[in-house]
């Protein structure tokens, strides 16, 4: 497509908004057409009362990808994004409670007050997770190939993302391909042997779709989610 050229984007919530300012910051004319009044989709934030404004769907925010944020300059547009820490509060009927703080040896400490063996694996599990989820974080960044006749950037991309998986080693690579169709509920069996614990972690599989813990490629959700940010329970940005 030529520069210069214009582009309709149909509907202005945040997909259609943020590919609005990347057409155009790449030398096209997009014109976005929204049928509300105010823009922002599922991400809009409204007036609720005189004075008084907040996000009336989506609750949280994310995952954004750091980059997409620092070309938008969110902060810029007095639009602060806040990341509390804790990321998450896990209660049980029982009483007993999980903090899942960023740092991940301080939430090992918390985890190993209830079960010694879960702080340990807290942290391999971390590890892993980290690992794998960089493979899929460069997958998303990619321009998907075209499969007929592959562009010189496409088998670039290609050989970085084998490299990458390479890179896993045998066993890690054997864990992939075996946690993607997965079940999350059974994932994080093979990690945890506290239910609070499962729960917590499992709900990012299914957190937002038609899935439920026993649902086959749950484990891919999480994985994919991981790929933005890979700590165990995710963001919990506003
Ligand atoms: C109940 C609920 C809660 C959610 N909570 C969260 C959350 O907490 N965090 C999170 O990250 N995600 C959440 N999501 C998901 C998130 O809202 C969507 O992934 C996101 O809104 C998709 O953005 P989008 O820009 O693709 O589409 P949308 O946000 O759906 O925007 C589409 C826009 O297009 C407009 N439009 C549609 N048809 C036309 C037309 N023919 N002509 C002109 N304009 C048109 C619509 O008015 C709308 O403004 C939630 C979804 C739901 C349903």
């Amino acid at each position: 497509m030529p520069l210069g050229q214009k582009v309709v984007v149909i509907g202005g919530g945040h997909n259609g908004l943020i590919t609005a300012f990347y057409l155009a910051k790449g030398g096209f004319k997009p014109l976005v057409l929204e049928s509300r009044d105010v823009v922002g989709g599922g991400a809009v934030t409204e007036e609720f009362h005189p004075g008084f404004h907040a996000s009336t769907l989506a609750h949280t925010l994310g995952p954004l990808r750091a980059d997409v944020a620092r070309d938008l300059q969110v902060e810029k547009f007095d639009c602060q994004i806040f990341q509390p820490d804790p990321r998450v509060f896990s209660p049980s009927p029982d009483g007993r409670a999980l903090l899942f703080y960023s740092d991940v040896a301080k939430t090992a400490g918390a985890i190993a007050r209830i079960s010694a063996k879960d702080g340990e694996k807290y942290a391999q599990f971390a590890g892993a997770l980290e690992e794998v989820a960089a493979i899929f974080a460069q997958l998303c960044l990619i321009t998907p190939p075209a499969i007929d006749k592959p562009t010189t950037e496409d088998l670039w991309n290609l050989f970085k993302t084998g490299r990458g998986v390479r890179g896993l080693g045998k066993k890690r690579i054997f864990d992939l391909l075996r946690w993607g169709p997965m079940a999350v509920a059974d994932y994080v069996a093979e990690f945890f042997e506290t239910e609070l614990i499962r729960a917590t972690i499992a709900a990012r599989g299914i957190f937002g779709t038609a899935l439920g813990p026993w649902s086959a490629g749950s484990t891919a959700v999480l994985l994919l989610r991981a790929a933005a940010d890979a700590n165990p329970v995710g963001t919990a940005a506003f």
